[in-house]
């Protein structure tokens, strides 16, 4: 069954994410003249059934949408919203890329193989669609390089680019008296890799970045929204795992032999999960461990 549209603050709505189809969390933002929406959904069906809840809430003046990064599942609805659309302007290159592309199962098998594509995209893509692969790739008609403040009337969204390891790209959408941080899919690992991954340099620029802004919700694509005691929760697991990825040089079992005697119990899912990524960044990648 399709989930409702949720109200996180007074001016902001938005879509449960809906693993299946790994579609992620869509919003609205909204403004005393304007309403930005985040991301246009992973298909013109998951946009299309956006708009209807948007409709029945009377959600109006629909005027433009940011897209986060250019992943399949942030962009490929943006057809089915047709209003102008912001990003940056890695986002818009990436994009342009995948114009010319096709989707049918050859063509999605061939770049896996190739390893120009996620299998587990292409899986996801190929679920979303079923055999009615209508794709059309719509790049962003409004660009920027590091930042933009979007003023919706009392309502300003600022959008910062701040890369990270899965997706160069990733931009941040900041609602500044809301206070309220879509992340985006910054924080997760990166999905192109042979291994999934995090990488300790990135994702301690990362946390930087993140760490300015005065949010008390944050908002990470595929989950529910977080409060600002469990995302800085998960920024120290992040922060103490890279520092003891530098220290054992990715040792897995040191690293987990050290961080279950430091918690003084043994590690929950989401720690051991985090803990492989770093492992896999530095086995994986040419970026060196180094501070
Ligand atoms: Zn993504």
């Amino acid at each position: 069954m399709k989930k409702e549209l949720r109200r996180l603050k007074e001016h902001i709505f938005y879509k449960d994410p809906e693993a299946e189809t790994d579609r992620p969390i869509v919003a609205a933002i909204c403004g005393k003249h304007q309403t930005l929406i985040v991301d246009a959904g992973n298909s013109p069906q998951h946009a299309e059934g956006f708009l209807k809840e948007l409709a029945k809430e009377h959600v109006a003046n629909i005027h433009m949408l940011v897209l986060t990064h250019w992943h399949w599942d942030h962009s490929f609805g943006a057809k089915q919203l047709n209003i102008p659309a912001i990003a940056h302007e890695e986002t818009k290159n990436a994009l342009e890329r995948l114009i010319p592309l096709k989707w049918s199962n050859e063509e999605l098998d061939q770049r896996v193989a190739e390893g120009t594509e996620s299998s587990f995209c292409a899986e996801m893509i190929k679920k979303e669609y079923g055999d009615n692969r209508n794709i059309t790739i719509i790049p962003p008609n409004i660009t920027f390089k590091k930042a933009l403040e979007v003023d919706l009337g009392e309502i300003t969204c600022i959008i910062e680019h701040v890369g990270g390891d899965h997706s160069h790209d990733s931009s941040v959408v900041f609602v500044k008296e809301e206070k309220v941080l879509f992340l985006g899919d910054c924080l997760y690992p990166d999905m192109y890799s042979e291994k999934w991954n995090y990488t300790v340099d990135r994702i301690e620029a990362l946390l930087d970045k993140l760490e300015n802004y005065d949010a008390d919700t944050y908002v990470m694509s595929h989950q529910f929204p977080l409060s600002k005691e469990e995302f800085l929760h998960y920024a120290n697991l992040l922060r103490h795992l890279a520092n003891l990825t530098v220290a054992t040089k990715g040792d897995k079992e040191e690293m987990i032999t050290t961080l279950s005697i430091q918690l003084g119990r043994d590690l929950q899912e989401i720690e051991l999960l985090a803990l492989t990524y770093f492992v896999n960044g530095v086995h994986s990648t040419q970026v060196p461990v180094s501070k």
